[in-house]
């Protein structure tokens, strides 16, 4: 640590059990190797992504980078407490300080440094809610790279302002399902009113850079690089913590946020020097851990990517549009997916109108506008924090909030008319959805 920065990502990979199953190829079922990899990604982070070393240090020029905005905040959540009346403390790390106001940017700018640093010029990505693109923007402005972004057709039309901050950052966006791609004409030739997926959009980036030679492809969460990444929000939060917690809970798209903040605790706990249970929380329209299948599938929709061994609810499903577009995705960390089977940390299920419910609580004691990702988080926070004022139990909380809501407000406004929809997912929607997933 230097000025409460961490100088190194911690890689919870070599402290686990067992190692997690590797990719494989579609066409030979075998483990991909670096050279199945190499037309996506630099080197660097394909050696990060199966390094079995604990700790990986961060090079200067991305610590010059996080110096603008890290350390983040830890925060006890006073008023909340009190206006739950809990004997409860709760606690929030804060992510939304970041330039593109989440965590993303923790991943984004050291996969831009090693990507320009092996020549690569131009990337290409997905985003869905926009946080993940307007980081990556971001980034590839930092390091003279030009970026590239298909946006999840659903928060393309919601929230225009998250196009306008990666344009103002110098990437180029387009809706997804785009014509541009082979991918996406296909899904548009079958549903021209497509809301478009992250696992759609993923393939139209793949696509795109895996036909052009100057051009790499960027995951903001999923990979075991993307969470290693992110741990630098848990060593902080460990560093600035005056008590340790008994719970975290964390909201789960593809795993990074929860994982970044929960990987340093966990590494205490497997050491024996930490009690302490971690609990994702998943939306009800997307539930990949808690009613997904653990199967080898597809990251994305049209099975242009390895096979990856993870909780899914299949590559062809679409979950329905909820204001949390950064979790709606099909699949889950093949990381976590493995842990959660290893019995590390529970997951629960939320809906769309209780977690604004929270959101909105939140704000109105705490002060932050909560992007409608972490509201999930702050609902079962709340949930927990009012058991907590039945049984009488001092737990000590420590929540992920790890972006703010500034470009979610017409979601907001939904929800304070009363016009806000929930989803509830019946089985055969899963059920159907399963039928993609790979023999
Ligand atoms: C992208 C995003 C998520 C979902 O991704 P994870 O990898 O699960 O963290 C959640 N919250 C915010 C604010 C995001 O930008």
């Amino acid at each position: 640590m230097s000025s409460g920065i961490p100088s190194s990502w911690y890689n919870v990979v070599p402290d686990l059990p067992a190692p997690p199953p590797p990719p494989l190829h579609p066409g030979t079922r075998q483990p991909v190797g670096p050279d199945d990899l190499a037309p996506l990604f630099p080197m660097e982070l394909i050696g990060q992504e199966v390094s079995t070393e604990r700790y990986i240090a961060i090079p200067q020029e991305v610590l010059d980078v996080y110096r603008l905005w890290r350390p983040t905040p830890l925060i006890r959540a006073r008023r909340l407490e009190k206006a739950l009346g809990t004997p409860a403390r709760i606690y929030y790390k804060y992510e939304g300080v970041s330039l593109a106001g989440s965590h993303k940017p923790n991943t984004a700018v050291p996969q831009a440094y090693y990507n320009a640093r092996e020549g690569v010029r131009l990337l290409t990505t997905e985003t869905g809610a926009g946080q993940w693109g307007s980081a990556l923007a971001f980034a590839c402005a930092q390091f003279d790279l030009e970026c590239r972004i298909w946006m999840v057709r659903a928060s393309y039309d919601q929230k225009p302002y998250r196009r306008s901050l990666m344009q103002v950052y110098g990437a180029t966006v387009c809706p997804s399902p785009s014509t541009m791609t082979g991918a996406g004409s296909k899904v548009l030739a079958d549903d021209p009113g497509s809301p478009g997926s992250l696992g759609i959009a993923i393939s139209e980036a793949v696509e795109v850079a895996g036909a052009n030679p100057d051009a790499r492809y960027a995951l903001g969460s999923v990979l075991n690089h993307v969470l290693m990444h992110q741990t630098v929000i848990g060593e902080e939060a460990l560093a600035q913590l005056e008590e340790m917690p008994d719970l975290i809970i964390g909201c789960t798209g593809g795993g990074s946020n929860f994982a970044g903040l929960t990987f340093p605790f966990l590494r205490e706990k497997l050491a024996g020097n930490l009690d302490v249970t971690l609990r994702a929380v998943e939306p009800e329209a997307c539930p990949s851990f808690t009613r997904g299948v653990y199967a080898y599938d597809f990251g994305d929709a049209a099975g242009l990517t390895p096979l990856l061994k993870m909780h899914t609810l299949g590559h062809g499903f679409v979950p329905d549009p909820i204001h949390a577009g950064g979790l709606r995705y099909h699949g889950m960390s093949p990381l976590l997916s493995h842990m959660y089977e290893l019995g590390l940390f529970e997951a629960v299920t939320r809906s769309q109108t209780e977690c604004f419910e929270a959101g909105v609580r939140f704000a109105r004691t705490e002060g932050i506008v909560p992007a409608p990702e972490p509201t999930h988080a702050l609902a079962e926070t709340i949930a927990e924090a009012l058991r907590c004022r039945e049984s009488g139990e001092e737990k000590v909380i420590l929540t992920a909030l790890c972006g703010h809501g500034h470009f979610d407000l017409a979601a907001y406004d939904r929800y304070l008319s009363g016009r806000m929809e929930d989803y509830p997912l019946p089985q055969e929607r899963i059920d159907e959805a399963l039928h993609s997933l790979p023999g």
